[in-house]
């Protein structure tokens, strides 16, 4: 009997449901955990209720203490993203992360095999070269389109943040204020004008400007209603969220 624990990081997403299924094989015991934002997409939620029955076992939620969902985070703090990076990472993300784990924990990801993301696993290491991690899909040669069919092969039905064009789903109930790509809030907007609104209204109240065209930063609602949403750029918000990020330029911190 050992009590070093297995934690399965669960996103809600297709790859994170096939490392789950490969770590749960050999080891039933594994902890799946999830960080909750209060601010994902309602079809997310449904997906990991079905992934749960499937994998036949239950999501740990690991909650913040100081606030109930991310745009509580935004408001009492009046900040979103910037310089400082992004208050909701913190306090929802790394906070009640580092409250749960142990230092023997080993920690599962579902980074796929493609490029960018076996780069992403490698920088994790790097980074945090004091924990124990798997990427159990990298291991076996998964991509990501590999996963998405694993899922339907499976007779699940993924997440509809994937056919709307989303490379990733967090945060769908306001949009990820890391993403500094115009395509990405012009899909947004798109597929999610009211809560654009709101988040682009609360944005201009506090003086966040969260894109950038031609290397100006400029105001969600400054995107032209024309703008392409062909490639909607959106960093991870894993455990590399906090720090010095390629994906994303740090941007001035709201007034
Ligand atoms: S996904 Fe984006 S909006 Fe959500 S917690 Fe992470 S940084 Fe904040």
């Amino acid at each position: 009997m050992t009590d070093r624990r297995t934690l399965i990081w669960w996103s809600t997403g297709a790859a994170s449901f096939v490392a789950a299924q490969l770590t749960l094989r050999d080891n039933p015991e594994a902890i799946v955990a999830r960080c909750e934002t209060g601010n994902e997409d309602p079809d997310n939620y449904r997906f990991e209720a079905d992934a749960m029955r499937r994998l036949n076992t239950s999501v740990t939620l690991l909650r913040s203490t100081e606030f109930s969902d991310v745009w509580e985070v935004w408001q009492k703090r009046r900040y979103m993203s910037g310089i400082a990076g992004a208050p909701c990472t913190s306090a929802m993300k790394i906070a009640p992360r580092i409250e749960f784990q142990r230092p023997t924990d080993i920690h599962v990801f579902g980074y796929t095999a493609d490029r960018e993301d076996v780069d992403r696993f490698e920088r994790l290491k790097e980074n945090y070269f004091e924990l124990t991690v798997r990427a159990p899909l990298i291991d076996a040669g998964i991509t990501k389109a590999a996963s998405l069919a694993i899922v339907q092969k499976s007779g699940l039905e993924l997440p509809r943040s994937y056919a709307m064009g989303f490379p990733n789903a967090n945060c769908l109930q306001t949009g990820c204020v890391k993403a500094t790509s115009p395509d990405y809030w012009s899909l947004y907007r798109h597929h999610f004008p009211e809560n654009f609104a709101r988040t682009a209204a609360y944005a201009r109240e506090i003086g966040a400007r969260l894109t950038r065209i031609k290397g100006e930063r400029m105001f969600i609602d400054e995107i032209p209603d024309d703008w392409p949403m062909t490639n909607p750029i959106i960093p991870a918000c894993d455990f590399l969220c906090a720090l010095a990020d390629n994906d994303n330029e740090p941007m001035e911190k709201a007034a």
